[in-house]
């Protein structure tokens, strides 16, 4: 089956499905379904780390029970600060809002167990009137740093951003100051990322520095196991300690993390600190990029349907969809996070539309083809038939001479007729042979010089017997005398047909008029009749293969549609074009106008007519 070409209806179908697929795959429900999709990775392709070196310090129930609960939380703080100065950690973040002042005697513990203790982080955090919400000044003013205690809960935590501004104040999160003491080196800044002692965080700042958290299973430690078990709390020396509570009864900042488990907020910042110690960065794939793959996407949609076809091109689209859904998955193991949902809108759109065009495309086509081919069919039929009319003219002329003894004119009468029938016999046999030399598209036209004016005399005369019988005047009008360099037998035939249409077409007792004109870069033969005509709707089909008007076929007259399409071949293998103006019920014209190049204007007499060719 031959291929259908890239039309640009094709084209532009495939590109305005890739058009609507885009604010499709970025509609705020496409959001939701990247977030799902995305948690859905986190769980298909968890993530692996050896040791790392945090620990969270948990305000357990058990440990709130046996210390006095959230009331003397800070008391008990002190205790655990002042258990954990002798070995120290290398970084110790204390998740608690201490923005109140508490019972005195708390916050002066507290104070002293913060005071000359190493590297030690304090929560902030950012009110809903844009204010910082910082720990007490007697606090803060022995804390080594303070760190923003904010994530993204929407309404899974799946981010959180490493820096935070307000009111021209700039805070770290928590996990980056501590990571930051950890490292024992300072946050050099840049717009696309940041370094930390050798790790470099991308966290661009036109994203608001955020980090994916990497979830993995954090190792815990109950405050009631550091305070009354020595080995467990020499074992934190030189980590980074995350103080905060877990209780599910005290903890009021609960999250869901993207493997499906609800975390309290000091488990998210120590994530956010394994993260950074491990290197385990994701960062997006830029929106261009993710633009850009769609594109390619809909080209390969477009590419599948115009090369391949049938079951190959389903097949090979098919691939090219579950390529689109796997695709996330694979930059996903990778460290970028693409967005799920535009590749495969993109995929599934594309390929459905250039899948439904080219199926509608090759059915016409088909269609199409098969009607040509039925009425061909029924031409061929309908010229065997004709043949049989001069067959049987010249099989009973035959018989009558060899029967019945003739006297000389009857003779030649006879003679004649199979003369002219014989002759009509092979015109039609050479109408067919034409027809497959043009339709074959073979180069057997020939290129002779021959005397143009002589070829349209001969086929007004082999036209005259059929005007004759409807009494129809065929006038010469202006005839300029030419010669043409191209193919004679065609020509003819083209004027011929013609004026066989002009003479089929017109009630009885009408004219036809022949005219070979010249203007500046053509020669004109037209030949105009006062016959049915035909519209504007007519006049765009009439020189389709096989096509004929209701007013053709209701007339009576025999045709087969094949006529004007050859003469509109002939014309145009000689370079020229066909001009046609008609009004219905008034008459029509035909204009073959060939080109300058392969005319000669001159007396007909300088060239030989075909006729006196033949006989020399
Ligand atoms: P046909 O064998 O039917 O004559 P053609 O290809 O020669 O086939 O012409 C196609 C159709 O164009 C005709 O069937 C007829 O409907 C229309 N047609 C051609 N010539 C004329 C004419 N001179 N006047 C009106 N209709 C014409």
């Amino acid at each position: 089956m031959r291929l259908p070409r890239a039309t640009p209806g094709y084209v532009g179908v495939v590109f305005a499905a890739f058009l609507l697929s885009l604010p499709l795959g970025w509609l705020a429900l496409s959001g939701a379904i990247d977030g799902d999709a995305y948690d859905w990775m986190v769980r298909l392709h968890p993530s692996q780390h050896n040791a790392t070196p945090v620990v969270v310090v948990a305000f357990d129930e058990r440990s709130l029970a046996a210390t006095g609960g959230m009331r003397s939380i800070r008391r008990t703080m002190a205790v655990v600060l002042d258990r954990l100065r002798p070995n120290p950690p290398a970084a110790t973040a204390i998740d608690l809002i201490l923005a109140d002042a508490g019972d005195a005697h708390d916050d002066a513990a507290l104070e002293r167990a913060l005071s000359g203790y190493p590297h030690s982080v304090l929560a902030c955090e950012l009110l809903d009137d844009g204010l910082w919400e910082d720990p007490i000044p007697q606090l803060r003013a022995q804390a080594t740093a303070l760190g923003h205690v904010h994530a993204n809960p929407d309404p899974v935590s799946r981010r959180l951003p490493l820096e935070m501004i307000h009111n021209q104040q700039r805070r770290w999160a928590l996990s980056l100051e501590a990571f930051r003491f950890f490292k024992n080196a300072s946050i050099e800044e840049s717009p696309g990322e940041l370094r930390i002692g050798g790790t470099v965080v991308p966290a661009a700042r036109s994203t608001g520095r955020d980090l994916y958290i990497d979830f993995t299973n954090l190792s815990v430690v109950s405050v009631d196991r550091v305070l009354h078990d020595d080995a467990v709390a020499r074992s934190l020396a030189g980590k980074a300690v995350f103080i905060g509570v877990t209780a599910l009864s005290a903890a009021k900042d609960r999250l869901m993390t993207p493997r499906g488990e609800s975390v309290s907020g000091v488990e998210v910042h120590a994530s956010a600190f394994e993260t950074l110690a491990t290197s385990s960065f994701r960062v997006d794939v830029a929106p261009g990029t993710v633009l850009l793959i769609c594109f390619l996407l809909a080209i390969a949609a477009g590419l599948i349907f115009l090369l391949l076809s049938g079951w190959t091109a389903y097949v090979v689209a098919g691939l090219l969809i579950i390529g689109a859904h796997l695709l996330p998955h694979l930059l996903f193991v990778n460290g970028y996070v693409l967005p799920y949902t535009a590749p495969f809108v993109t995929a599934w759109i594309t390929v459905g539309a250039a899948a439904a065009w080219q199926y509608f495309v090759v059915r016409t086509q088909l269609r199409k083809s098969e009607g040509d081919k039925a009425r061909y069919q029924q031409a061929i039929q309908f010229v065997t038939h004709e043949m049989r009319s001069p067959l049987t003219a010249i099989q009973g002329s035959s018989e009558l001479i060899g029967r019945y003894n003739l006297n000389d004119d009857k003779r030649k009468q006879v003679a004649d007729m199979i003369n002219s029938e014989s002759k009509r016999l092979a015109q039609m046999i050479q109408t067919f042979l034409n027809i497959e030399r043009l339709t074959d598209g073979q180069s057997g036209v020939r290129a002779e010089l021959f005397d143009f004016t002589a070829a349209v005399e001969t086929s007004v005369r082999r036209a005259e017997p059929l005007a004759d019988r409807k009494n129809i005047q065929i006038q010469t009008g202006h005839v300029e005398p030419a010669s043409m360099k191209g193919d004679r037998e065609l020509m003819e035939y083209a004027v011929y047909n013609l004026l066989n249409n002009a003479v089929k077409y017109s009630s009885p007792d009408t004219r036809v008029i022949v005219e070979v004109r010249r203007d500046a870069s053509s020669l004109r033969v037209s030949v105009q009749d006062e016959g049915m005509g035909m519209d504007a709707q007519e006049l765009r089909n009439i020189f389709r293969k096989f096509y004929r008007t209701h007013k053709a076929e209701a007339s009576g007259e025999a045709g087969t549609g094949i006529g004007l399409s050859l003469v509109d071949q002939i014309v145009t293998h000689h370079g020229g074009r066909m001009e046609v103006d008609s009004t219905p019920g008034k008459g029509s014209r035909f204009t073959m106008v060939l080109p300058r190049g392969i005319v000669t204007f001159s007396p007909s007499a300088s060239i030989p007519s075909h006729r006196e060719h033949k006989t020399s």
